[in-house]
């Protein structure tokens, strides 16, 4: 796919007051400072669509991009935020919640997985959740130029082991670098395909 234009719509915290669900919709979410917004931002080729910043936490909200005039592309807020509050917290639960579970035109939900680390309790148990819930996501495993390609397939593998214990069926994966430009190509014709169904 060819992206000739991405444009920032708009930041909500009720899905229901999010853009007309009537172009299919791809969120992208993970912990602080995963590297969500250098993702966005490879896969729109746009440095300036997500705000890509060294103090996390700032994003609270639901964000809406449309590109090509054809798709969104939803930024979401992460989690791990060690400074957010118990209520901040709750906020955000109830927002992803009803956000991934009732907006009708949501195709896939991102999950992104820092390639670093071996499996991780927060990261296990968000896709776990989705799982419960039944919403369609895909892992995408970040910054893999900041280890070896055997360390990055060790955790790889490591996290998916983890979810054979609860799951039948394994989700789809990408490993991606933005310093490396790793992982575009597939993440965008995964969307192209989803898109023509
Ligand atoms: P966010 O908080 O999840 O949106 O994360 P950011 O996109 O702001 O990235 C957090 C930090 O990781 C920034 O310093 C980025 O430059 C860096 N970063 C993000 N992705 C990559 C990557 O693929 N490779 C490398 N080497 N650094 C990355």
């Amino acid at each position: 796919m060819l992206i000739k234009t991405s444009e920032y719509l708009i930041s909500n915290e009720f899905y229901d007051k999010c853009p007309k669900p009537n172009l299919p919709e791809y969120a992208f979410i993970g912990r602080s400072n995963v590297g969500k917004s250098s993702l966005i931002n490879m896969i729109a080729n746009n440095e300036k669509l997500a705000k890509t910043s060294g103090t996390p936490g700032k994003t609270t909200l639901i964000n809406h991009f449309l590109i090509n005039k054809d798709w969104y592309l939803v930024d979401l807020p992460g989690y791990g935020y060690a400074k957010r509050s118990m209520s901040q917290r709750k906020t955000w639960e109830k927002m992803i919640e009803n956000y991934v579970r009732k907006r009708e035109n949501l195709i896939n939900v991102f999950i992104l997985v820092d390639s670093r680390h071996s499996p991780q309790a927060l990261d296990l148990e968000f896709v776990n959740q989705l799982g419960e819930w039944q919403v369609p996501f895909t892992l995408v495993f970040t910054k893999a130029d900041k280890s070896t390609q055997a360390e990055v397939s060790k955790n790889v593998k490591a996290f998916l082991n983890r979810l054979r214990e609860n799951w039948e069926f394994l989700p789809q994966h990408f490993v991606t670098s933005t310093a490396k430009r790793m992982g575009r190509d597939a993440i965008l014709g995964f969307i192209d395909e989803q898109n023509a169904m």
